[in-house]
């Protein structure tokens, strides 16, 4: 039984974790042109490039940085994979193109403002603000390269496979004995025998090996001295003049290192992320946005699971993950709620606070005052416990606020999916 429960609790939180990565929320995403020139930065082989945002900014940057090429490549720039393979809501197909040169001003103005779905944004697509204009190399063969943190060595592991290009996903199930992993040690770091050994997992057909094996140690060296959580590059891919070159740049940082990174956290761009975790990023909340109607403000990262997994046992479905902490200030519970109301898809919202450390008067004022700041559309249903229950409850029923009180966390949540269904 208490096993049953924690598989589920760890099968969720791994879900929720999933979902975090999803939206940049532990994990600094920067834009390929960002990674491309921080790649460049630390010797690793990348194409010439410059990110641009207007139609005026596209004539200059072909005059001043290729008045001599023929075609160029153009690639969209949100922060999300697959975009290759992605369609515009516009229905102009693809989100990187190869161009002659005069076609590219046109092409860009059609990306630029234009949102951008791929496999990876989810159906309501991320925005083009930007466009990189990267000189075409003609690529011999296109590899898939990434650096990761591997939980079974306990420290980065290098993945290479001799082909890339499409996701890792689809090369992981089409090609599975191809894909190498080499783990490296944190300490000693890399090896040349490391390096070479993904080498030969990428196996270039053209490239300079001994020039490969120094571009995997910068590119190593690059991992470890900006705190990375993730460098992919897929395609890594050799052109004719034999060189090595990182034809896409996928780069998280680890958000612990913020401090000590602050050039490359500089670089963070909320506008591709999804505002209300954004909103509530700023007053450090926990909160994860889901698709659901049951918006939830729960004290604790277990009792927030709990609560999700009893509005779905009901039948509902959780409009987000909130774990206002064991802490919270009145000032971060009228944050949470203004966040919860302000989601349309929010037809409920339950509250449902253990007060321990947190005060159940606390929440109560929070909730009464939030609710003068903020018009409340939506019935609020309350379940509080613990520290100070009687002076929360005794707030909240002198507010004159229309609320349902539930008595138990079972009862709390069938009264929130038939508020929000009804
Ligand atoms: P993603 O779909 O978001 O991963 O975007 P990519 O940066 O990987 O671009 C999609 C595809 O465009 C790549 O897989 C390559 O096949 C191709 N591509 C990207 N840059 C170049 C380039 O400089 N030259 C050529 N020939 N193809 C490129
Ligand atoms: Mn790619």
């Amino acid at each position: 039984m208490v096993r049953g429960l924690l598989n589920k609790l760890v099968s969720r939180s791994l879900s929720v974790a999933g979902k975090w990565q999803h939206h940049q929320l532990r994990r600094l995403n920067i834009h390929e042109y960002q990674g491309a020139e921080l790649m460049s930065k630390h010797g690793v082989n990348v194409p010439r490039g410059v990110a641009v945002s207007s139609v005026e900014e596209v004539r200059k940057a072909i005059k001043d940085y290729f008045p001599n090429e023929n075609e160029l490549v153009v690639k969209s720039q949100i922060l999300a994979g697959g975009r290759g393979l992605g369609t515009f809501k516009s229905g102009l197909q693809g989100g990187v193109h190869i161009v002659k040169t005069d076609q590219v001003e046109d092409l860009a103005g059609k990306m630029l403002g234009q949102i951008l779905v791929t496999k990876q944004t989810g159906p309501q697509g991320k925005i083009v603000s930007k466009v990189y204009l990267c000189e075409k190399l003609s690529l011999v063969n296109e590899m898939y390269f990434a650096i990761t943190l591997d939980r079974t060595s306990a420290g980065p592991i290098i993945i290479a496979c001799s082909k890339g290009g499409t996701s890792i996903e689809d090369l992981a199930e089409k090609f599975p004995d191809m894909i190498i992993k080499v783990p490296v040690d944190v300490f000693e770091g890399i090896t040349d025998e490391d390096a070479a050994k993904v080498v030969d997992g990428l196996a270039p057909k053209v490239a300079d090996r001994n020039k490969s094996i120094e571009q995997v140690k910068n590119l190593y060296k690059l991992f470890v001295d900006c705190d990375c959580t993730l460098l992919e590059i897929n395609p890594i891919a050799e052109t004719a003049d034999n060189q090595l070159v990182a034809a896409d740049a996928k780069l998280n940082f680890d958000d612990n290192a913020a401090y000590r990174q602050k050039e490359i956290f500089a670089l963070r761009d909320t506008t591709q992320e999804d505002p209300r975790e954004v909103t509530a990023a700023k007053a450090d909340l926990n909160y994860i946005g889901l698709d659901g109607e049951i918006g939830c403000m729960v004290n604790g990262a277990g009792l927030a699971m709990a609560t999700m997994d009893i509005i779905k046992l009901h039948g509902g479905t959780p409009a987000n993950f909130l774990d206002v902490g064991g802490n919270a200030s009145e000032g971060q519970v009228i944050e949470a709620f203004k966040i919860l109301t302000a989601d349309d898809k929010v037809k409920a919202i339950l509250v449902n606070i253990f007060g321990g450390i947190m005060k159940c008067d606390v929440i109560a004022s929070g909730i009464v005052n939030a609710a003068k700041e903020v018009a409340l559309k939506v019935p609020v249903i309350v379940r509080l416990e613990g520290t100070n229950v009687d002076q929360g409850k005794r707030i909240l029923k002198e507010s004159g606020m229309a609320l349902i009180t539930a008595e138990d966390l079972d009862d709390a949540a069938q009264k929130a999916v038939k508020a929000a269904y009804k």
